[in-house]
């Protein structure tokens, strides 16, 4: 299957809520507080809604796994931020009502199957509420693997342009990143092994994320000397794929030892990786498991490189 169909929609869909997500950056509004105590935005909402709503039009049998839900918004404490969402999503499609944006952000309620969609409308909610990086995640999981994965990333870095990028990947056919200021699609490809500048570690802002001391000494271990690039979201991806570091690590933090990690977190930067010539893997080298449930419950911590240095950093690991 060529997946061409599935690949414009996710872009055209991940660039309609990329606009949407950038308005809402542009007056951060103060977060809203979920049960769980985790931020979430306006924009949240509305992405989820405009990619739902997208997908559910071309694909109506696709069910789509996304990180938000809509019950709390449909509270009447709730009434003055839905308005909000539902006048910014009114800017991308202007005959919406607050009870369609809804009803779009409830499509994202879907089960995992053999086929379904999985998405995180803003990854690193934290990183877009600092004005850093965060990602607009959608993949398309099929037959147990990631055969379309799609990252708005509309504050990354792009050399001599405007900052936005979107990386796009379809199984067997390659990885690119989408300049956002100019429209050219490049392709783009792991850093290579005698490439010693970019033989770099990516990690996550966020130090309660991971296990910080433990990744770096892995960096270390495996020859890493550069300084960490320290960046949120699942852009982190996106700098492995493109060859501006060789590694990401995200090991469990002594803080939380029973986190699970979410499909919609990785979903879609792990194809792109692997279609940019990289490896993704849990840290015992488990390939990650995106089709059981929409949390990766076999899996602990997660380690992306360059294909190269794999082998070498699992050994370490696991000494
Ligand atoms: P990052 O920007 O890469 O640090 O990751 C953002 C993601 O971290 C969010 O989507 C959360 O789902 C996830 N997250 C929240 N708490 C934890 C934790 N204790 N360990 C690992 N990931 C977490
Ligand atoms: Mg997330």
């Amino acid at each position: 299957m060529s997946y061409e169909q599935e690949k414009q929609i996710a872009i055209a869909a991940t660039l309609a809520a990329g606009k949407l997500c950038e308005k809402v950056r542009r007056n951060i509004p103060p977060a809203m507080e979920k049960s769980d105590k985790s931020p979430v935005t306006v924009a949240d909402y509305g992405s989820q809604a405009i990619i739902c709503k997208a997908i559910a039009e071309v694909f109506p049998h696709d069910p789509v796994v996304g990180e938000e839900d809509a019950t709390e918004l449909q509270t009447p404490e709730m009434a003055e931020n839905l308005a909000k969402i539902t006048q910014y999503v009114q800017e991308i499609i202007p005959d919406a009502t607050s009870e369609q944006v809804t009803d779009w952000i409830n499509k994202g309620n879907g089960k995992v199957g053999n086929r379904f969609w999985t998405l995180d409308p803003i990854d690193g909610t934290k990183g877009f509420l600092r004005q850093d990086q965060y990602a607009i995640a959608l993949a398309l999981i099929e037959d147990g693997e990631v055969k379309v994965g799609v990252m708005g990333c509309p504050a990354y870095p792009v050399e001599n342009h405007e900052p936005g990028a979107l990386f796009v990947a379809v199984r067997g056919q390659g990885a690119t990143m989408i300049i956002l200021a100019t429209g050219e699609e490049i392709p783009i490809q792991v850093v290579q092994a005698n490439d010693v500048e970019n033989l770099r570690f990516v990690g996550s802002v966020e130090a309660s994320h991971g296990d910080i001391d433990r990744q770096d000494a892995v960096a270390k271990a495996v020859g890493i000397i550069a300084p960490a690039i320290k960046m949120d979201s699942q852009a982190k991806y996106g700098a492995v794929a493109s060859g501006k570091a060789a590694l990401y690590l995200r090991l469990p933090s002594p803080k939380t030892p029973n986190y699970r990690e979410n499909i919609w977190d990785h979903a879609a930067g792990a194809i792109v990786v692997e279609e940019a010539g990289g490896r993704v893997s849990d840290m015992f080298g488990k390939p990650l498991d995106f089709a059981s449930n929409p949390k990766m419950l076999d899996n602990r911590g997660i380690l992306v490189s360059n294909g190269i240095i794999h082998d070498t950093v699992l050994s370490v690991l696991n000494q």
